[in-house]
């Protein structure tokens, strides 16, 4: 009988979008269990708290069994091997992640060489979609539908209503 394969997928998810949600649906496939990791980093002045965050992604995932949401700081492979993950899931969009990602890549394999890391290339109609957009268009009001799930953008609505002009952000 082969091992239990278990994943972590980690990043800032400030918030989630339909990017990574993507790529949790096709690591969910490959691996017996997924752990989303959402860091919580001392030099990022996030929109969400980690917990905001954590929520978010929980009531996204709900319908999977599979996954399991869980805030951590400090080295990712401290908290891989916490975990008993075999591999790290990191999403690539274009060549300028690749060049980042496979830093971190060899860093932390030779911080941990028994954990590997899996690159995943983005689905093409998610390849312009990063964190960073959705709050910029929900801050100005925009539609944000269809670029992140409906608790994430109910959670942006909330956020930026409160300071926009308009009162609610357009549909
Ligand atoms: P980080 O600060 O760790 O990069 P992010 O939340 O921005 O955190 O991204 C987490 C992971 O998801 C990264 O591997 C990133 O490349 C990947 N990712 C982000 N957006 C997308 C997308 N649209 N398609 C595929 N992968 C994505």
């Amino acid at each position: 009988m082969r091992a239990v394969l278990i994943a972590i997928y980690p990043g800032s998810f400030d918030p989630l979008t339909n990017g990574h949600l993507d790529i949790i649906e096709r690591g969910i496939k490959i691996f017996d269990h997924l752990i989303v990791g959402v860091l919580k980093n001392p030099h990022k002045q996030p929109l969400f708290t980690p917990e905001e965050r954590k929520e978010m992604i929980q009531e996204t995932v709900k319908c999977f069994t599979n996954v399991e949401v869980d805030v951590f700081d400090g080295l990712l492979v401290n908290f891989a091997r916490e975990k008993k993950c075999q591999v790290i899931i990191r999403g690539l969009r274009a060549i300028s992640d690749y060049e980042y990602e496979t830093q971190i890549a060899v860093i932390n394999r030779k911080m941990a060489p028994e954990i590997e890391t899996l690159f995943l290339p983005t689905s093409t109609e998610f390849s312009y979609l990063n964190s960073t957009i959705v709050k910029e268009i929900a801050s100005f009001g925009g539609c944000i539908r269809g670029l992140v799930p409906p608790a994430v953008e109910k959670k942006l609505r909330d956020k930026f209503s409160k300071n926009a002009p308009w009162g609610i952000l357009s549909e």
